[in-house]
């Protein structure tokens, strides 16, 4: 007699959504939060803007540390070089470790909070992935 074989639960599959349904983004112009949808576009209420939120994110910022890994935000970097903190005499540490941080496109790639010096903006390639 064979052994009786255990049950396996199919592998969970995930479902392919074009955008969530339960929360949709607010207006890129306008900020306004109760944008709807037509077909796979959203509709501003507030300044009649449409805009595919598709679209949107595949715009998303790419930003690479010195190694050349991707970035996300969320992620935790160290410090490369010693940075000095424009208009301070503070320093932020070669090996600071630096938690949670958020990628934007401005002069700078990461806006942070360094422990004991506070918000700050990065720049990707003085940093690499924790
Ligand atoms: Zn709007």
């Amino acid at each position: 007699m064979w052994p009786a074989t255990p049950y396996l639960l199919p592998a969970t599959t995930k479902k392919e959504r074009t955008h969530p349904v339960d929360t949709l983004p607010p207006c890129p112009k306008c900020s306004c939060e109760y944008a709807y949808e037509d077909g796979p576009m959203l509709i501003c209420p507030e300044c009649a803007h449409e805009w595919d939120p598709a679209a949107a994110s595949d715009s998303a910022l790419v930003i690479k540390d010195a190694n050349g890994n991707l970035l996300a935000d969320g992620d935790t970097v160290v410090v490369l070089k010693d940075l000095k903190v424009k208009g301070s005499s503070l320093v932020v540490k070669v090996g600071t470790k630096v938690r949670n941080i958020r990628l934007v496109d401005s002069d700078h790639d990461i806006d942070c909070k360094i422990p004991g010096i506070g918000a700050m903006g990065l720049k990707s390639e003085f940093v690499k992935k924790a």
